[in-house]
């Protein structure tokens, strides 16, 4: 522990509060959405700009605490949270200017995607982040970024122009093509590892209405329905991104769900989206035109902060005809009616096109994604739905490569941490060895420093 002076000193050398156990606001920065995550730090810093966060850095050091980082909290694997150790919050630095002329935003990193994207809009301009309007920018940023924009723009972290970052040894670096070219390569894709992220520099596009929203089937025509999506998404164009899955409506009803998102000129997007709409019978067609702000929205209320999660994901080898019949077996049969599961992401366009050394994220050569996202209500439940999970993930693994998309994942220790870095894991080992030695940075699917 560390002793009180050195807390009191700490006190003042920052502008943001300092919150021990019990202080108001203490418990409500260290509850994260995930309800399963349930740590007490020993202090947390509500960061105001970079040069707190600096004085965090080296207070940790000095004081030999473990440093966790939070973004927008969402981390499944709750790595946003630590049990002792100092809890260095981000979530209070929201400051965001928009460059309409050169197309740019400089964000700091305690906004969540809704906050980006309302300035943003504001301007008619957008770019890749998310699906779920309360997930952090950063966390999303550094980790890849896949949401409804990836096949035309790239993934979040393809849209970073520049970055500021605080390394273990307090210094805030610039970085970007032209400034530390290496820790830019290492944070697109390395996550946390390298640094304290204090702010993202992101290329915008303009994007103003898509045509977007979800095609509903009945449970039973669970087969069918993959079938069919697999076969279009080889026909369709970048402006166009799918998703298809098992979930419950809010009514109970288990349904096979495809969503999409058009992001080229909707008159366009009803001739492309026409074989979409007119497959099978739908239960329901939500699919129109409607503001980007608001298709981001458009998935909020499924993943509300406090349920319990737990999830596995991983690239799919070939969505041949076997793996879609062992998809539609596990369809419906979740333990509860809030996971989303199995569910699988199409990735394709710009996002694969960028060549795997390219930046730290080494997943661009996948077209499909696929997760058991398993949320529910009650501890009570939880061994039950884990085990339901991980017998999911076992069903499907003659389907799956080596090596996950690391942001979707639980926590699943060293070897998987490997395997999810893939073959840029070595270069990105050496890089971790020359900005963080020590490991200061360990709460994070981890790259250890190279020996
Ligand atoms: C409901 C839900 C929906 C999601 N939807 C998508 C989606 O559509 N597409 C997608 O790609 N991912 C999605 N994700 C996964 C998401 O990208 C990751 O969970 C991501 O880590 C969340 O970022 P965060 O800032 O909210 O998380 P946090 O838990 O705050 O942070 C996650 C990790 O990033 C580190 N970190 C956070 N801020 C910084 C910083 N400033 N500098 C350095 N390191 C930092 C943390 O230390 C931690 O290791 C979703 C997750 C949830 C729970």
């Amino acid at each position: 522990m560390v002793d009180t002076s050195a807390v009191e000193q700490f006190r003042k050398s920052v502008q943001g509060a300092v919150l021990s156990p019990g202080q108001d606001g203490y418990d409500a920065v260290r509850t994260v959405p995930n309800a399963m995550i349930d740590r007490r730090p020993a202090l947390i810093v509500r960061c105001t700009g970079a040069a707190d966060v600096i004085a965090s850095v080296h207070f940790a050091g000095e004081h030999d605490l473990v440093v966790a980082v939070r973004g927008g909290g969402h981390s499944v694997a709750g790595k946003s949270v630590c049990d002792d150790g100092l809890m260095i919050d981000m979530s209070a630095m929201k400051g965001i200017r928009v460059d309409p002329l050169q197309l740019t935003a400089r964000a700091q990193t305690g906004l969540v995607l809704g906050e980006f994207d309302h300035e943003v809009q504001g301007f008619g301009l957008a770019t890749t982040l998310g699906v779920v309007s309360r997930t952090g920018i950063a966390g999303l940023t550094l980790g890849g970024g896949w949401g409804h924009l990836h096949a035309k723009f790239g993934l979040a972290l393809d849209n970073v122009i520049s970055a500021d970052v605080v390394t273990a040894d307090g210094r805030l670096l610039t970085v970007n093509t032209a400034e530390n070219s290496d820790l830019f390569w290492g944070i697109r894709g390395g996550s946390g590892n390298f640094g304290i992220v204090t702010s993202l520099e992101y290329r915008l596009h303009p994007l103003g209405q898509v045509l977007a929203g979800a095609v509903f089937h009945p449970a039973s025509k669970t087969r069918e329905a993959i079938h069919f999506f697999r076969d279009y998404a080889e026909t369709i164009p970048d402006e166009l991104v799918i998703q298809c899955g098992a979930f419950s409506l809010p009514d109970g009803t288990r349904v096979l769900g495809i969503a999409a998102c058009y992001c080229g000129p909707p008159s366009e997007g009803e001739k492309v989206l026409k074989p979409l709409r007119a497959f099978g019978s739908p239960m329901a067609d939500a699919i129109s035109v409607m503001s980007y702000r608001d298709l981001q929205q458009m998935f909020d209320p499924f993943f509300p902060p406090g349920r319990l999660t737990y999830v596995k994901s991983n690239f799919i080898r070939a969505l041949n005809d076997d793996a879609i019949q062992a998809i539609a077996d596990l369809a419906g049969t979740s333990p509860s009616p809030y996971s989303f599961a199995p569910f699988l992401e199409h990735w394709h366009g710009a996002a694969t096109r960028v060549p795997v050394s390219e930046t730290a994220f080494p997943h661009r050569q996948h077209s499909y994604n696929i997760m058991f996202w398993s949320n529910w209500e009650n501890a009570s439940e939880s061994e039950r739905n884990i085990q339901w999970t991980r017998d999911c993930w076992k069903a499907m693994q003659p389907f799956l490569v080596e090596g996950s998309y690391g942001n979707y994942v639980s926590d699943e220790g060293d070897a998987f941490a490997r395997a999810a870095y893939g073959p840029n894991y070595e270069r990105l080992a050496t890089l971790k060895k020359k900005y963080d030695p020590t490991n200061f940075f360990r709460m994070n699917h981890n790259i250890k420093p190279a020996a």
